[in-house]
């Protein structure tokens, strides 16, 4: 079926320490902080937002640093993304190995999937953040801390592990529009929209594997974009049709969500591409300011007083 899906549209985790995350992803990744703002869900959060200049859909990361906050550790293990992929130039692989271990970050080849090759590093909460080195990704980067011969272009991928492939596979692929361009023994690799990085998925079969548990250090959804609110609310339609459990739209202030579970126990977001992160601040001020939606402004000093100190360039 033809898809409104254009492709990912970010990736959310839940990480341990504000400090550390904005460390990690600012100066270590390089990657611009395009918002800083509460978790919608509970004000007493940082919601960070990670991206490209603007925060383009396929290139956000976002991380919600719960630390303080009673969530344990989670685990990893099947219903869970379990690697978040970053696309990098082709040759510079070399360069981010050397740049990781001087910052004291683990880092270990990957082995060599689908014709690309592809280093994984461990970010301070836990997460497997892998870095996929393409010469298909002709994505614009944000240059500020790493030069654009080594930049990460956006989102590459996610991996999800899935205990029964089959009926994930055939959610994606009816409802979702995503298509099987590739596969190797155990994994199975779905795209949208084309193939380019920023579109794939990849599951990992693992039938028997113990569920993961959310909590610090485990990715907590992956949103895929859609260009207007109608095509959302007509996805929305037939998901629920299917037989899906999906949420009302909510608004994000940077996008409009609908959220539901895949079979194999992932939550899934589609999320709009407008109204994005230039509705409350300048493209040149994103990230500076703690921006709050409409509706929280009334508990801003509270929210203030509430949230760990933080420094970042
Ligand atoms: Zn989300």
């Amino acid at each position: 079926m033809d898809s409104p899906i254009q492709g990912l549209h970010h990736v959310t985790a839940t990480v341990d320490q504000a400090q550390a995350d904005l460390d990690f992803c600012i100066e270590t990744l390089g990657l611009r902080l395009v918002k800083k703002t509460v978790n919608f869900d509970n004000h007493l959060v940082y919601h960070f937002y990670y991206g490209d200049e603007r925060g383009t859909p396929g290139t956000v990361w976002t991380t919600f640093p719960y630390k303080g906050h009673g969530v344990p550790v989670g685990s990893n293990g099947a219903g869970q993304i379990t690697v978040t992929s970053f696309s990098v130039p082709a040759g510079s692989l070399g360069w981010w190995k050397a740049r990781l271990k001087a910052r004291g970050v683990a880092v270990d080849d990957a082995p060599p999937r689908f014709g690309e090759e592809s280093v994984v590093c461990v970010d301070p909460s836990g997460l497997s953040i892998e870095l996929v080195a393409t010469g298909r990704d002709l994505r614009r980067p944000w240059t500020r801390d790493v030069g654009a011969d080594a930049a990460i272009r956006g989102l590459h991928s996610v991996t999800m592990t899935i205990a029964s492939p089959a009926e994930t596979i055939v959610f994606m692929t009816d409802l979702l529009g995503f298509k099987t361009v590739d596969e190797i023994e155990g994994r199975t690799r779905l795209a949208v929209n084309g193939d380019e990085p920023g579109k794939a998925i990849d599951i990992v079969h693992a039938p028997g594997a113990p569920r993961g548990r959310n909590g610090l250090g485990t990715v907590h959804h992956v949103a895929m974009a859609v260009p207007a609110a109608d095509d959302q609310l007509r996805m929305r339609e037939e998901l629920l049709r299917w037989g899906a459990k999906v949420t009302e739209v909510r608004d994000r202030q940077y996008f409009q969500s609908i959220y539901f579970r895949e079979p194999g126990g992932v939550l899934f977001e589609i999320a709009t591409v407008r109204p994005g992160f230039e509705v409350d601040e300048s493209a040149a001020w994103l990230g500076r300011d703690l921006k709050l939606p409409p509706w929280e402004e009334p508990n801003r000093s509270e929210i203030e007083a509430g949230l760990d100190a933080i420094v970042y360039r």
